[in-house]
C-alpha cells in the first residue's frame, strides 16, 4: 500500500504564507506531497498557492486549507511541451522553458506566485499570457472529487478569471504547449521583464499583492487613475498606497485585513467618484470576514 506522506496541521497562522503578510490561524491546514493525496481531503476547501494575489482574513479561515507549495514535479513530455505541477513557482516554470529554449513563458519570470495561480487567475503581463499557451489541466472537481483533464477551452480563460475559481476546482497539474525559440531572446525578454518590475513595482521586502483592482478597460490604467487623484501614500492603519505604483498597497508591518480593505474602499470610491469606474477586485479575500469588511468586499467582488 502507497505510504501517506500529507502533513496536517491545526490552528496554524497563514500569514507566512502571503506575500502581503497578513493572515489569522486556518482551522485545519494540509499539505499534500503528491497529487493523489489531494483527493482523500474532503469538506470546505481553500487553496493557497504562493499567497501573492491573497488577501487573508485577520479572524482566519474556517474549514480545511490546502497549501499547494509541495507539488513541484514536472515533466517534459516532448520537445515543446512541458507538465507541470500545480504548486511549481511560476519563475521555476519560466526557467525551464528557458533551458529548452521554449518562448511564451517569459512573463512568468517576474511573477511571484505558483502555477496553478498563475492558471487559475489567468496570469499575463506585456502581451503574454497563460492563455495563449495552456494546452490542459488535470484538475479535482472539490464537489464531486472527480479528476478529469480539461482543455485550455474548458477552462474559460479571460482577463484574471477563469472556471476554476468559479466552478472551485483544484488544478493538480497542467501541460504548456510552447514553441521553439533563441535562448538568448528568451532570456532578455526576461531580464527586460525583471527590470521593469524592479523599476515600476515594490519589492516583496514591501510585503504587497500585486495589483489591487484590475485595470476597467484596454489602456485605462488604475494606477494612473489613483495617481492623478493623489493617492500615493494614503494609508489605513498599517496599510499603505506604494509611491511607486498607485494599485498597489503595502504593509507596513502589522496590517490587518481590515486596514488593507478599508483602504480598497477608498481607492475604489475615489476612482467612482471622479472617473464613474466600478473596480473589481484583482486580489481574492479569503476567511471569516468583519460585518465591515463584508459590506466593504461586496461592492468590489463579481457575484
Ligand atoms: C509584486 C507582485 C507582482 C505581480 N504581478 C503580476 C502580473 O504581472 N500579472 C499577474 O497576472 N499577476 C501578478 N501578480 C499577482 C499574482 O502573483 C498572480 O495572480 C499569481 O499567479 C497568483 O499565484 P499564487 O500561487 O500566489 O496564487 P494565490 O494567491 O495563492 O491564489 C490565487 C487564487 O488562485 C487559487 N489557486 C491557487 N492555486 C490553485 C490550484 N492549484 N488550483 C485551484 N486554484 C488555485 C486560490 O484559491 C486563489 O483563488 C503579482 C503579485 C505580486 C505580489
Amino acid at each position: 500500500m502507497a505510504m501517506n506522506t500529507i502533513t496536517r496541521l491545526e490552528n496554524y497562522s497563514l500569514k507566512e504564507h502571503t506575500t502581503l503578510k497578513i493572515g489569522g490561524n486556518a482551522e485545519e491546514v494540509y499539505v499534500p506531497n503528491k497529487a493523489e493525496e489531494v483527493c482523500e481531503i474532503k469538506g470546505k476547501i481553500t487553496i493557497v498557492g504562493k499567497g501573492s494575489n491573497l488577501l487573508v482574513s485577520s479572524q482566519g479561515v474556517k474549514g480545511k486549507v490546502i497549501l499547494t507549495g509541495n507539488l513541484v514535479s514536472h515533466e517534459f513530455l516532448d520537445k515543446t511541451r512541458l507538465k507541470v505541477e500545480s504548486g511549481l513557482k511560476s519563475c521555476s516554470v519560466a526557467k525551464l522553458a528557458l533551458e529548452k529554449s521554449l518562448t511564451g513563458l517569459e512573463f512568468l519570470i517576474g511573477i511571484p506566485g505558483s502555477i496553478g495561480g498563475a492558471i487559475t487567475m489567468n496570469s499575463s503581463a506585456h502581451g503574454q499570457a497563460i492563455e495563449h499557451v495552456i494546452e490542459s489541466a488535470e484538475v479535482m472537481d472539490l464537489h464531486t472529487y472527480e479528476v478529469r483533464t480539461m482543455s485550455k477551452a474548458d477552462l474559460k480563460l479571460s482577463y484574471r478569471n477563469s472556471f476554476i475559481e468559479k466552478n472551485r476546482h483544484f488544478i493538480l497539474s497542467a501541460i504548456f504547449n510552447l514553441k521553439k525559440g533563441d535562448h538568448q531572446a528568451i532570456s532578455d525578454k526576461m531580464e527586460w521583464h525583471l527590470d521593469y518590475r524592479k523599476k515600476c513595482h515594490p519589492p516583496l521586502t514591501e510585503p504587497n499583492a500585486g495589483s489591487t483592482f484590475r485595470n476597467p478597460e484596454q489602456g485605462v490604467f488604475v494606477g494612473q487613475l489613483l495617481e492623478q487623484l493623489g493617492a500615493k501614500g494614503w494609508k489605513e492603519g498599517g496599510a499603505v498606497i506604494s509611491d511607486k505604483h498607485c494599485n498597489f498597497m503595502i504593509n507596513k508591518g502589522n496590517a490587518t485585513s481590515l486596514d488593507i480593505s478599508r483602504l480598497m474602499y477608498k481607492m475604489h470610491s475615489s476612482v467612482k467618484k471622479e472617473y464613474g469606474y466600478d473596480l473589481i477586485a484583482e486580489i481574492r479575500y479569503v476567511g471569516e470576514p468583519t460585518p465591515e469588511e463584508e459590506e466593504i468586499w461586496s461592492q468590489f467582488i463579481v457575484h
